[in-house]
């Protein structure tokens, strides 16, 4: 089969993840051009590397062009197979990004598969191990997958070190998502982690999101044992059928209140807004809605994540997707 031609410059990692996705799920091959290309650093990390491999793996595919650096990728997909896979980025990459690649092509699998995956649990710009388990993955349940996450270490940015244990089980057919209404605010929760840094700085960081966010379930977590040093800040907000959880991570240079106030006030601007999908869960459910063949959100205005995913999604698969305007800069997401 022909490899279908995308051009990878408009966005980031996730249009070669999801690429990579809807490879193992269709059968299409595609060549991939200027992969990440107007990053600092264009072409692929490590992590977009451990991705492609563990692609070529559990589909028993093949890559030409699964270098670091290499900013041009044709990938052919062969039968995805249920198993017990183990992988290891090697630096602090995002086990969350790999778990969210593998995770579509295994549901589709004849049987029941586990990941055991090594590097970054909570990174900064992915999805933190506490947002795939409490947010993304009951998300995906509703849409009928039935998959879990485990941490057993904590690795921050860039020790890594850090290991979760994901189950998928099989689900052929995915039900439509209609996440449209919210409920109001029921409880929320706030953690800061940390490692090996004093507990001042975590302190700190957690009374000024307990200000922005009051709450008397505020705590701080220590991580240790594990390597390197951590820091972040964790908001979980319950609305009954519901969970959204934002996160901020500690930066040489930022004082630790405006981390911890970062995080807080991501979650009083999704409250304020009315929207029912926050801004990173919007984009990450646009696969399985695509895979449904229909379904809507009601999300945040969304970051440009959205439209490039939705361009490679429209590549491989016969839907339509539509963006129209909601109240309060919200934004309907429908796909038919
Ligand atoms: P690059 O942009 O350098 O290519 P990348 O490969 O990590 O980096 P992106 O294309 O930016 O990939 O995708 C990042 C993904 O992580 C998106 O799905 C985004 O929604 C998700 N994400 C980022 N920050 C968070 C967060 N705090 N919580 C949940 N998900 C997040």
């Amino acid at each position: 089969m022909k490899p279908l031609q995308l051009d990878g410059s408009s966005g980031g990692g996730q249009m070669l993840r999801t690429a990579l996705s809807l490879a193992m799920i269709t059968g299409q091959p595609f060549r991939m051009t200027a992969i990440r290309g107007k990053r600092s650093r264009p072409g692929l990390m490590r992590q977009h590397l451990t991705c492609v491999k563990a692609a070529c793996e559990i589909s028993g595919g093949t890559a030409d062009g699964a270098e670091i650096g290499s900013t041009e990728l044709v990938f052919r997909a062969g039968k995805v197979k249920a198993g017990d896979y183990q992988f290891a980025i090697g630096t602090a990459g995002s086990t969350g990004l790999l778990f969210q690649t593998l995770l579509p092509a295994l549901w589709q699998a004849a049987g029941p598969s586990t990941l055991k995956l090594e590097g970054g649990t909570h990174n900064p710009l992915a999805p933190p191990f506490d947002f795939l388990d409490r947010v993304f993955l009951p998300a995906l349940k509703k849409a009928g997958v039935e998959a879990s996450i485990t941490l057993h270490t904590a690795g921050f940015a860039p020790a890594g070190g850090g290991v979760v244990e994901c189950r998928i089980e099989p689900c052929p057919k995915l039900l439509p998502l209609d996440l449209v209404t919210r409920s109001e605010a029921v409880a929320t929760r706030i953690r800061v982690l940390t490692r090996q840094l004093p507990l001042s700085l975590a302190g700190r960081m957690l009374d000024a999101a307990v200000e922005i966010m009051p709450t008397r379930d505020a705590a701080i977590e220590n991580c240790e044992p594990g390597p390197g040093l951590g820091l972040c800040c964790l908001v979980e907000t319950d609305f009954g059928a519901q969970r959204e959880l934002t996160s901020s991570f500690g930066e040489q240079g930022v004082a630790a209140e405006r981390v911890g106030q970062r995080a807080a006030k991501a979650m009083s601007d999704f409250i304020g807004s009315g929207a029912a999908v926050g801004r990173c869960l919007a984009d990450q459910l646009l696969l399985p809605m695509a895979l449904a063949g229909q379904g809507r959100i009601l999300t945040m205005s969304p970051d440009a994540h959205v439209p490039t995913n939705i361009a490679v999604i429209e590549k491989f698969l016969p839907v339509k997707f539509q963006i129209r305007d909601g109240e309060r800069g919200t934004k309907w997401i429908e796909v038919a």
